[in-house]
Parts: structure tokens; sequence; C-alpha cells
């Protein structure tokens, strides 16, 4: 059911990360959330115009005319999200749509303000939904155009207009008869409920799911950067930054071991069998170490053919079986070479491994060098083998 609807969900969004989505997809959902807040505007003002005990506490002139806007600005943002889905391939259309948004979702934000009051709890609350909305979605150009737009709006515009006298404050309710202060009122408190707790919980929905992907998407990079992106196990960088630890941590560990190991003759694989077996053969060369390793060991690629492990507090006699486990596992395997029906041909990889066993003062990078030694007396006497440094 969860893979059914996550399939809906790609179809009709694409990516599902939030933060991934193209600037006009952020730009629909900020529509939709607009969306929502007319829903609620237009519900209240017909339950209100069709309730005549509320009437003492509004203008119904300024209420009638009021809904007339909200419904047109409904239809606006119906029309906009067609607009922006239609324009959701149109790369000229990115630069500019994210500013037609902030100039419509803002004008529609403040009027809607100067309307029920500019510090009134619901005008508060939306206004600061909008805002974290839109800093966790857009670039820092976008925001600030929007911040100046509507300050433009609001100074030269609404504050003039309540300065001369030409706007009241609130005009669709009649404060007089709401009294002060005006929580105490029903009406009032109702209504600020009604408009600051569905769009803060609506605004606080998508701004967690936002950060959740957010944190999510975090640890699959710090993974990435971690993981050899062929063969899936640790990379040089996380070896070298483990290799370090030990130095540090040299009061809680007695002994370790690095055991360095090199596929034999692999320049061959690549030559006769081409580069894509040659990297199929790592791939499996990763898989059967870490199968042959215990969960404690670390292993990683230390580069093109040669993998390191890294081994604390064991005794040098259950090293050497590992190590030998290893050599074994991977001599034994026979890679299946693709050559079409019936020609599939079988090839084995044997590997030599060279290993430093620490127990007195050498540091980890001493003791790789040594490890790299004893590898090369490995393959000096025939590959094959295991070999201590
Ligand atoms: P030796 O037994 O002395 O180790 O011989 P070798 O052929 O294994 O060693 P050499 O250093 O001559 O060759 C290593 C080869 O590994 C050369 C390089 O093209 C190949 N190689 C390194 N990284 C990759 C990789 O990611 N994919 C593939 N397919 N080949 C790689
Ligand atoms: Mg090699
Ligand atoms: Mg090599």
């Amino acid at each position: 059911m969860k893979s059914r609807s996550r399939r809906w969900v790609i179809k009709a969004i694409g990516d599902p990360v939030i933060l991934n989505w193209s600037e006009i997809q952020k730009c629909i959902l900020i529509f939709v959330f607009f969306l929502f807040i007319k829903v609620l505007w237009v519900s209240w003002h017909i339950y209100t115009l069709s309730t005549p005990e509320f009437y003492p506490f509004v203008n119904l002139e300024a209420l009638r005319f009021h809904l007339k806007l909200e419904i047109i600005e409904l239809f606006v943002f119906v029309f906009l999200i067609q607009y922006f889905n239609s324009s959701r391939n149109d790369q000229h259309a990115q630069q500019f749509l994210p500013y037609v948004c902030m100039i419509f979702s803002t004008t529609s934000l403040v009027f809607d303000s100067y309307s029920s009051g500019l510090l009134a709890t619901g005008t508060i609350v939306n206004a600061m939904s909008f805002i974290y909305l839109i800093v966790v979605l857009f670039e820092k150009r976008v925001l600030f155009f929007a911040f100046c737009y509507s300050f433009c709006i609001f100074f030269f515009f609404i504050r003039s207009g309540m300065v001369t006298g030409e706007f009241q404050y609130a005009p669709i309710f009649n404060l007089a008869n709401i009294g002060y202060p005006n929580f105490l009122n029903h009406f009032w408190l109702s209504s600020t409920i009604f408009f600051s707790v569905p769009p803060l919980a609506i605004g606080l929905f998508i701004f967690a799911t936002i950060l959740k992907q957010w944190h999510q998407r975090e640890t699959y990079i710090t993974e990435l950067s971690e993981m050899d992106s062929l063969t899936g196990i640790y990379n040089r960088r996380v070896l070298t930054k483990h290799l370090l630890a030990l130095d540090r941590n040299s009061n809680d560990i007695q002994s370790f071991a690095i055991i360095l190991m090199d596929l034999d003759y692999f320049k061959k694989v690549n030559d006769t069998y081409g580069h894509l077996m040659g990297d199929r053969v790592l791939v499996k060369t990763a898989e059967i170490l870490r199968s042959s390793l215990r969960a404690t060991d670390f292993l990683g690629r230390y580069g093109g053919e040669e993998f390191l492990i890294i081994i604390t507090n064991t005794k040098k006699e259950e090293i050497l079986r590992l190590a030998e486990r290893c050599r074994q596992a991977l001599e034994n395997y026979e890679h299946v070479v693709y050559q079409g029906q019936n020609k599939d041909q079988k090839i084995s990889v044997t590997s030599s491994i060279g290993i430093a066993y620490v127990e007195q003062n050498m540091s980890a990078m001493q003791a790789v060098h040594a490890a790299d030694l004893a590898l090369y007396k490995a393959k000096a006497n025939g590959r094959n083998q295991i070999c201590f440094g």
C-alpha cells in the first residue's frame, strides 16, 4: 500500500523530496497552501453571513464585498496552479515564475491581514507559516523580493490609507460591538482559532516534512561520502579516519592488525575480459571479504584493487586464520565471464596479503607501511599467499 501511494506521488510530482523540487513545483506548493487558506476564508464568510446572531460583530457590506474577493482569489489560485503546472518544464519560466508566485501570495496575505486586522492572531500565524515555508523553499533573492514587495504594498497602500482615514482597521469586523479585550467575545475567539489553527497545522506539517527529508538527505550524503561507489564498502577517506582514530584511542587498544590485500594479475582480467568484468570482480571481492570477516572488523577499499582491513584486540593466530579464510574464499570463487550461449567461462582471481601486527608503540600509518612491505614480499614470493611484516 505504502509503495503504491509512493508510486502515485512520484507520478504526480516527480521527486518526493520537496527540497529537490523545481522552483515551479515549490510555487505550486505555496499556491496549494493559499488555496487552502482561501477555502477557509470563503467558508467562514458564508457561515458568518448565514448566521444572523453574528451580524452585530461584523460589517455586513464589507463582508459581502470581501467574500466576492475571496472567491475570485480562490479561482485565481486554481488558475495559477494550472498555469504553473503547465510551465513545469519551461527552463525560462523557472527564472521568473517564483517572483510571480511571491506577488500573488503576498498580495493575498497582506490584504487578508488588512481585512481581519494587521495585529490579529490569525494574521500573525498565517504570516509566520508563510514566512517559514518560503525561507526553507526559496533562494534568498526570492525572499528578498517578497519582503520588499509586501513591505511596499503595506506601507504605500494600506498604511497610508489607514493614516488618512480612507481605510479602517479590520474593516470586516465591527470592533465596537466585539468589545475589549476582544478575546472575551466568543465570535472573535472562534474566528481567531478558525483562522489560526488549520494553517498553522498545515504549515507545520509541511515544514516538519521538509526538515525530516533534509535530515534524511544529510544522512544519505554522509553515507555516500563514506562509501566506495563501486563496491559499497568504506572508501579510503574513512579508512584514513579510522586509522588515525586507532592512534588516538591507543589506551583502549592492546593490539591491532593491518591487513592489506591486493588482487593478483588484476590488470590481466581487465585486458582479457574488459573493464566491466574487472569491476564485477572487484564488487564480488568486496562481498566475499565482508562475508569472511567478523562484524567488528573494519573493511575498506584502499585503492584500485587493494583492500585494507583493520582488526583490533585479536590474537595473531586468529588474524592469520581470518586472512587465510579470505584468501581461500577469493581463490575458490569462480567468476562467470558471460560470452554468449554455452560459451560462458569461469575464472578465479587470487590475492596476496600483507599483515602488520602491532602490540607495541607503532602508529597506524607506520603499520600500513609495514603491511605494504609484507604485501610486496608476498608478491615477490610468487603471489596467492600471506606474509607478515
Ligand atoms: P599484481 O599481481 O602485481 O598486483 O598485478 P596487477 O595486474 O594486479 O597490478 P597492477 O597494479 O599492474 O594493475 C592494477 C590494475 O587494476 C590496473 C587498473 O586498471 C586496475 N583497476 C584499478 N581500479 C579499477 C577499477 O575500479 N575497475 C577496474 N575494472 N580496474 C581497476
Ligand atoms: Mg594487483
Ligand atoms: Mg595494486
